[in-house]
């Protein structure tokens, strides 16, 4: 067995001299750091070594860090060790237990079987007497007879302990063999631990020696590594102090050149303010050319502004301030099949303002300022509109009215649907672009309010109570303007706001009709937009207004069929439409009385009908044999209100011969407002009328 473990003493000094050989190393390691350290750190921060310097300490501390692991290793193995003897100690004791109880039982046994043999020698010594008792017996008496079989019986009982005693011999020398037997086994399992404990110890032996190997290794590559660095370092100290001899000249140079520039400076002020006072004096002269210049363009500007507004005017007045057009819907489902439903419309194909109508087999012509077919585009038909609608930007009053019979398409023309919207949506969208265009010299607010008139009376869509009535006023400023007191109005800067709006209009009609069908075809449906300016550079303000009119249906209540209120309704639509027809009548024909008292919707749109606005009128036309009676009647008043424009005396008898209101007030300062001053107006209702009455005498004379 090797003498090892702390339980050997040899062992344990061994290890323990190894640790503090191991120890004393470390620490003079760490001395040698410790001073190679504080050598390179002062003379040369920063060069290029002091970055290998620090791998290299890195490296160290990596090496000292591996020594203290391997130090960790040798510990647990001396501990394995530890307990390996321990437990070698244990079995040693343990088998030298055994060993004395088996010398022990040994010596029992042998002094059992030496007495065995001894009774047994007896025993045979005693036989013969007993053989001659039993002969004497036999010959000689009973009792000797009864003697002898007593020493039979003992003899027996004798035999019978000798067996037993033989049986008692034969077990012990079982047991003898069976200890023998363990004796063998633990031996063997001693040298096991013994080889075993040879081998761990020729492990630790080699683990140590190539730790100490790499320890050696790694402190003379370390080692050597230091010293080229500082090899290098000294070289590049010598490098330095030979550059600082050489730069000491180009020092005092510098020095020199300094102290010049620095009288430079001191100069400088003095200088600099010479050249401001120059380049101030130049900057004035300049602003006041700019200036003048800038005067001069806006004098310009002002001048081309007015000649814009004169031309504009100009060429609506060539156009006419009032324009007639018409749109024709195309067939749709709900016309139904049929000779009723067949097309009685047909166009010119050189002539975009030629409509012709087949009426009761009789072809009829008429001539507007342009007519759109069925396959005319909402934008096609907002394009004959656009400049109209930008006009309210340079604040001109603008009227576009939608005219015609229910289901002809005023609705599809001035609201459209949301994929495709008609005139309403696509102006404010317009409005919005042009006044962004704008933006730079032009503030501009949008606002819309939305009324309706039905049977003569006029409510606000967009207010918290729209059953409420609402009345025109004349402006108590005694301008003569009018003003709805309580129409609401909206702010709008996109096109969200206005679905919002709308939508919010819908609702309240919604709400306060269950058949909105019905009840919209019979009503007029009004989107007020203004649009008010401020031109930043001169403070001119403007104000223009786009009157966006959805009227009720011109259809002619039969004869026989209306009673009630049906005919009331029918009474009151057909009596503003007149009136709107007698107004832009006079109107064209520049009578000096318009009669717009005659309804609440002229009344309300006096402002933006008579001066220098400009008026639209849409006559919506239903293709459809069955609607040919009133397609005719929607035509002779569209050119009829387009033909007023005569020589104003002819103009009188014309008017004459189609309003039913002979009556009228004719009223000399109509075309007095100017719309750039406006901030609300509206103007109001006249009464109403038989609804045949004006309608038949628009019927054609043929
Ligand atoms: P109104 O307002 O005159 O009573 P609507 O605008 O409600 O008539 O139109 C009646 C029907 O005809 C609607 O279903 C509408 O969509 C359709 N319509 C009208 N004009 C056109 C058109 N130009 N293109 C397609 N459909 C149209
Ligand atoms: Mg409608």
């Amino acid at each position: 067995m090797p003498p090892l473990g702390p339980g050997s003493p040899q062992g344990g000094t061994d290890l323990e001299k190894h640790r503090d050989r191991l120890m004393v190393e470390n620490e003079r390691l760490r001395q040698e750091l410790q001073e190679w350290r504080a050598q390179p750190a002062g003379p040369c921060p920063g060069c290029e070594h002091s970055q290998e310097s620090t791998r290299l300490r890195d490296q160290l501390s990596q090496l000292q860090l591996e020594v203290a692991e391997n130090k960790g290793a040798l510990s647990e193995l001396n501990l394995e060790v530890q307990q390996k003897t321990d437990r070698l100690a244990e079995v040693e004791l343990r088998l030298k237990d055994c060993l004395a109880e088996k010398a022990q039982e040994e010596e029992r046994l042998s002094r059992r079987l030496r007495d065995s043999h001894e009774t047994i020698a007896s025993l045979r010594a005693q036989s013969p007497p007993v053989k001659y008792v039993i002969k004497t017996v036999e010959v000689e008496s009973p009792k000797t007879k009864q003697a002898l079989s007593e020493s039979q019986a003992r003899n027996q009982h004798l035999q019978e302990q000798v067996a037993m005693q033989r049986q008692v011999l034969k077990e012990m020398e079982q047991q003898l063999q069976s200890s023998h037997q363990l004796t063998v086994q633990l031996r063997a399992q001693i040298a096991m631990y013994e080889s075993e404990l040879e081998r761990a110890h020729g492990q630790m032996l080699e683990e140590m020696q190539s730790l100490e190997e790499d320890k050696n290794r790694a402190i003379e590559e370390a080692f050597a590594r230091a010293q080229v660095e500082m090899k290098a370092v000294h070289e590049n100290l010598a490098g330095v102090r030979t550059n600082l001899l050489t730069l000491q000249p180009a020092l005092r140079t510098l020095t020199n050149d300094y102290n010049g520039l620095k009288r430079q400076v001191r100069g400088f002020p003095l200088l600099l303010q010479e050249a401001l006072r120059s380049v101030k004096a130049e900057i004035g002269q300049a602003i006041e050319e700019v200036n003048t210049n800038n005067q001069e363009l806006l004098r310009k500007y002002r001048r081309e502004l007015q000649l814009r507004k004169k031309c504009h005017n100009e060429l609506v007045r060539l156009k006419g301030n009032i324009r007639v057009i018409a749109r024709v819907r195309p067939v749709t489902k709900e016309d139904g099949e049929g000779p009723e439903a067949t097309n009685a419309v047909t166009f010119d194909p050189d002539d975009d303002s030629i409509i012709h109508l087949l009426h009761k087999g009789k072809p009829v012509s008429f001539e507007l300022d342009k007519v759109f077919s069925p396959w005319a585009s909402q934008q096609d038909v907002f394009q004959e509109v656009q400049a109209l609608i930008t006009s309210c930007i340079d604040g001109f009053n603008v009227c576009i009215f939608a005219y015609g019979q229910t289901g002809a398409g005023k609705t599809y023309t001035m609201e459209g649907t949301p994929e495709n919207p008609g005139i309403n949506q696509r102006a404010l969208q317009l409005l919005f672009s042009e006044v962004q265009d704008k933006a730079s010299d032009w503030e501009y607010t949008i606002t819309v309010s939305a009324a309706e008139i039905y049977n003569e009376v006029l409510r606000d869509l967009l207010g918290r109570e729209p059953q409420e009535k609402l009345e025109i006023r004349l402006c108590p400023d005694g301008s003569g303007q009018l003003y709805v007191p309580g129409l609401t109005e909206f702010q709008v800067q996109s096109v969200d706001d206005i679905n919002k709006v709308f939508e919010f209009g819908h609702t309240n009609r919604t709400t306060e009709f269950t058949n909105l069908n019905e009840h919209s075809s019979r009503s007029h449906a009004l989107l007020i937009v203004t649009v008010r300016g401020v031109d930043c550079s001169t403070g001119l303000r403007t104000t223009g207004k786009l009157n966006l009119v959805d009227l009720a249906g011109s259809e002619r209540v039969g004869k026989s069929g209306a009673e009630g209120s049906r005919l009331r309704e029918a009474q009151h639509i057909n009596k503003s439409l007149s009136a709107l027809g007698d107004v832009i009548a006079a109107l064209r024909s520049r009578q000096g009385h318009v009669p717009f008292r005659n309804s609440k919707l002229t009344y309300l749109l006096q402002d933006s009908l008579s001066g220098d606005s400009k008026t639209l009128m849409v006559v919506q036309v239903s293709p459809v044999e069955k609607n040919t009676s009133e397609t005719l009647y929607s035509l002779k008043f569209a050119e009829r209100v387009r033909s007023v424009e005569l020589g104003p005396g002819s103009r009188r008898t014309e008017l004459g011969s189609w309003s039913s209101q002979e009556h009228l007030e004719w009223e000399s300062a109509c075309q007095t407002p100017q719309p750039a001053a406006r901030a609300h107006s509206a103007p109001s209702s006249g009464t109403s009328s038989r609804p045949g009455s004006i309608r038949r005498k628009l019927q054609p004379s043929a």
